[in-house]
């Protein structure tokens, strides 16, 4: 399966906000976007002019890689939004929200997205008592997300699961992590993405 490789503080500040893809050290001093706030290379501090086409480009971007997505699945999950009567840019966050690797990280059972993408693809995600192990699977009201009990003891969940108790927990999700269980209260709506994306942007990048 292909993948986004290299640094990923680089992207953060090629992207201009953080994106938390370290876990903890996000959190840090150590974060290298909060000390070197510029994009990487050597023209990074150059003042560069920004197109509208540019401001487009980036804001896609940023969603893009935020969700740690290649460019032809997110298209594809742009595609399904704007099929969708209503709103394009809140549909595909609903679809971007829905996905597994996102919910585990939302409900504090991963650090990052990637772990949680790890996690599902190493078979240690049960969706309603059944096996699922492709991390895009969409998850739907009423789901209930547990980890198989033969994987509890992997410190990876302890670390995780200490680390989310900084974090909170979107109003359409439920968590039990002592018995290490989430449900989906109701599908992801526009309003619970903390992150200030312009979604606008993005869809206007696509029908251009
Ligand atoms: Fe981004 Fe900072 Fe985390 Fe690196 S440490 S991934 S720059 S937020």
């Amino acid at each position: 399966m292909a993948r986004a490789t290299g640094s990923v503080c680089k992207v953060c500040r090629r992207e201009g906000l953080k994106l938390f893809f370290k876990g903890e050290r996000c959190y840090t001093d150590k974060c290298a976007y909060e000390r070197r706030p510029y994009p990487p290379g050597v023209h990074g501090q150059g003042r560069a002019k920004v197109t509208d086409y540019g401001v487009r480009l980036r804001e896609k971007q940023r969603v893009r890689k935020s969700y740690g997505m290649l460019e032809r699945q997110f298209r594809r999950f742009y595609q399904n939004a704007l099929r969708k009567k209503g709103v394009t840019g809140d549909y595909l966050f609903e679809l971007l929200e829905r996905r597994l690797d996102n919910v585990l990280f939302r409900l504090g059972f991963s650090k990052t997205r990637a772990q949680g993408r790890q996690f599902v693809r190493h078979g240690h995600i049960l969706v309603n008592q059944r096996k699922v192990s492709v991390p895009s699977y969409l998850v739907r009201t009423g789901d209930v997300i547990t980890i198989r009990e033969g994987s509890r003891s992997i410190p990876a969940w302890a670390e995780a699961l200490e680390f989310s108790t900084r974090k909170t927990l979107p109003d359409w999700l439920e968590c039990d992590r002592e018995k290490w269980i989430g449900r989906i209260r109701e599908l992801p709506r526009r309003e619970h993405v903390g992150e200030t994306f312009k979604e606008q942007y993005v869809v206007e990048f696509y029908s251009r």
